[in-house]
């Protein structure tokens, strides 16, 4: 198949929307940017469009979909019921990075999208050119992030292409994506509202509007987690990562072992802390800003692809705000691996 690159400004740009809404409404895949990372879309409502999500990404198939949606009243549509907590959270952080996990309604969405699960993720996007899609076409759409299963996740149309190309009709190219890291997953059906992944609304930001929420267990660590897709290696550039700490380690020490091994290192870091003794060092912002961090995170690990580093070395991020989201991929990325371990 050819992949068409569709430019979101311009003045072409409402041509391309009609191009890109065709599109999905023929059953094909359309990659469009939402601001935390670019997205894989189908139409919802077509089971056959939706599993060719799952052949494009090689992604497993019990892993399910966040539906994605234009308007907060489609909710209705497909979750069961929506109550005064979910109305609170829509109108705080709708559009924006939230996805809500509501018990679905059935026989509405196509039974891939939820992987066999009774409950449906659903978000609304805060990207000009996701809403313009969704507003356009009036239906949802199933979107996870337009990657290859297990690589990180895309924040520039580039990165797509270097995926699927060849494996999705349009990708619509609206530059990089704003948040950089997945949306946060929050579960509606326990008793306590529950984390099942860190993203771009930090756990503070929650509790203020609801009070207190939980997070999984499983959060930042390798166990079996609730939201099906966090168990699975995610976010791995090609070569070893070990996250580095700094307190337990110094890095130019680090990096002369490595090199004393034969082998050849990629740093991932702030700028603060660049070093030249590293073959290749990829900054990714400044210390103590995790929102920079998380906005560069995914652009790094795929530049350490186009090396030939033997081994990555993340350096650990501050915790603070998003810096939770960014820590919870690097430990995703490196299997749980840290430098020290290695020792
Ligand atoms: P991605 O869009 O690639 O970031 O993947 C979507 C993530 O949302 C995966 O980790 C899924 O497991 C999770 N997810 C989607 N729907 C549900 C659901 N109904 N319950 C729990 N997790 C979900
Ligand atoms: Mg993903």
């Amino acid at each position: 198949m050819k992949t068409k690159r569709l430019v979101a400004d311009g003045t072409e740009a409402a041509t391309h929307y009609e191009e890109a809404v065709q599109a999905l409404r023929s059953g094909e895949l359309v990659a469009f940017p939402t601001e935390t990372v670019y997205g894989l879309g189908a139409l919802a409502t077509d089971e056959e469009a939706v599993q060719s999500i799952f052949t494009a990404k090689g992604r497993p198939s019990d892993n399910p979909l966040i539906v994605h949606i234009g308007d907060q009243e489609q909710v209705r549509e497909f979750a069961r019921s929506v109550d005064d907590v979910a109305e609170q959270l829509m109108d705080a952080f709708w559009p924006g990075p939230l996805t809500l996990i509501f018990y679905k309604k059935e026989n509405v969405l196509a039974p891939s999208v939820t992987a066999g699960l009774e409950t449906v993720g659903l978000r609304m996007p805060d990207h000009p050119v996701a809403l313009q899609l969704l507003r356009a076409i009036r239906e949802p759409i199933a979107a996870p992030s337009a990657n290859k299963s297990g690589k990180p996740s895309p924040t520039e149309a580039d990165h797509v292409f270097t995926d699927l190309d060849g494996d999705v009709r349009v990708i619509i190219d609206g530059g990089s994506t704003a948040v950089g890291v997945e949306s946060t997953i929050l579960d509606l059906t326990t008793d306590v509202p529950t984390i099942l992944r860190p993203g771009g609304v930090t756990k503070e930001q929650l509790e203020r509007v609801i009070g207190p929420v939980e997070e999984d267990v499983a959060v930042g660590k390798e166990e079996a987690p609730r939201a099906p897709g966090m168990k699975y290696m995610h976010y791995a550039p090609e070569a070893p990562l070990f996250v580095f700490n700094l307190a337990t380690a110094h890095l130019n020490e680090a990096i002369a072992a490595i090199h004393a091994s034969g082998q050849k290192v990629a740093v991932v870091g702030p700028e603060e802390l660049y070093d030249d003794e590293a073959d290749w060092y990829f900054t990714i912002g400044r210390l103590h800003h995790p929102d920079e961090m998380a906005a560069n995170l995914y652009r790094a690990l795929r530049q350490c692809d186009l090396t030939d580093a033997d081994v990555i070395l993340a350096i650990e991020t501050d915790m603070h705000g998003v810096g939770q989201a960014v820590m919870n991929r690097l430990t995703k990325a490196s299997g749980g691996k840290t430098y020290e371990s290695k020792q």
